[in-house]
């Protein structure tokens, strides 16, 4: 029984190495990625949830290894916020949003809304603010165009800073929307206090709707509340068509989803938009 107890700490010993030079690699290789413009921004159309008519997108960044090929965000924004490399990573993506919505400005394409994710760690900064001024003034961006996504952590871990970052951030007049709502075990007592836009469903509801009837009843509670506080509400991971039609008899305003449209890059989508204003 010792034998195999000092086995399996060895084997735990070496899954942490696995685990601490994989995240190291990670490092290494993102780092060099930001400063080679290694990484991309692209699009998830958003649609109407009554006629499936694009009415927003989401930017999502995107990194193609040079061997591994694309790495999902998933895996490497962690490691951006815990090395503080998401400053810049986040500052470039705000930058090609920005620089983007301008260009759909002039070309009368503007698919509605274009929503930024914010991490927990971009939002601490106090300088945050500051930079989004500075972008918008050089950019000449409509604010209005521009949502910015944060989760219910980010929001939640400093109440205070928190409602004053979220007010700078809304004089400056872009939109604040809740992401990944309901996964988190907060309060929702913050729903009222902060000056939100919207509420995104998280995907995990969506996914188990017709698994879980009660599913259902949860979703038209968040989209009832939602509406209540005049917020819109946004259902996000809709990935077939009965659960779009039961959001869109729900009155869920907004969908995003595979069903619909995966994320894509920037020329794609912006040969989507001037075919739609053609069509
Ligand atoms: P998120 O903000 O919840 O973004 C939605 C994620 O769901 C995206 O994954 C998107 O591709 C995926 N998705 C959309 N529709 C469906 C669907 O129908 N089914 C399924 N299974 N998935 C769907 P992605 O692009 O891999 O991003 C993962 C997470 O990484 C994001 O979750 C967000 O938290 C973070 N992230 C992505 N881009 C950025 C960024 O530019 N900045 C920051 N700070 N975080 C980002
Ligand atoms: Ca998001
Ligand atoms: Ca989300
Ligand atoms: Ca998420």
């Amino acid at each position: 029984a010792k034998e195999q107890g000092r086995n399996r700490i060895v084997t735990y010993n070496q899954h942490m190495n696995k685990e601490a030079r994989m995240r190291l690699w990670l490092e290494i290789e993102l780092q060099k990625a930001l400063q080679n413009n290694g990484l991309e921004v692209w699009y998830q159309p958003k649609v109407n949830a009554k006629d499936y008519t694009i009415n927003g997108a989401e930017a999502l960044v995107r990194w193609k290894h040079p061997v591994e090929g694309y790495i999902s965000p998933g895996r490497f924004i962690p490691v951006a916020e815990r090395s503080g490399m998401i400053e810049l990573l986040g500052r470039n993506v705000m930058r090609e949003v920005f620089q983007t919505v301008r260009r759909w400005q002039n070309m009368k394409v503007l698919p509605g809304r274009v929503a930024i994710n914010l991490s927990p760690q971009q939002f601490r900064n106090p300088n945050l603010t500051s930079h989004m001024k500075k972008l918008q003034a050089a950019t000449q961006t409509d604010p209005s165009l521009i949502t910015f996504e944060l989760t219910e952590s980010a929001v939640m871990n400093d109440g205070e800073h928190a409602i004053q970052m979220l007010n700078a951030i809304k004089e400056l007049g872009f939109s604040l929307s809740i992401d990944d709502f309901g996964t988190g075990y907060s309060s929702l007592s913050y729903l009222a206090k902060f000056p939100l836009d919207e509420i995104k469903i998280d995907r995990a509801f969506i996914c188990d709707m017709e698994t879980f009837p009660k599913q259902v009843t949860l979703i038209e509670n968040i989209i009832n509340l939602g509406r209540s506080l005049n917020m819109s509400v946004v259902a996000e991971g809709v990935e077939s068509g009965k659960q779009a039609s039961v959001l869109a008899n729900l009155k869920c305003d907004t969908i995003q989803g595979f069903h619909f449209y995966k994320p894509m890059p920037r020329e794609e989508f912006e040969a989507l938009l001037i075919n739609n204003r053609k069509a």
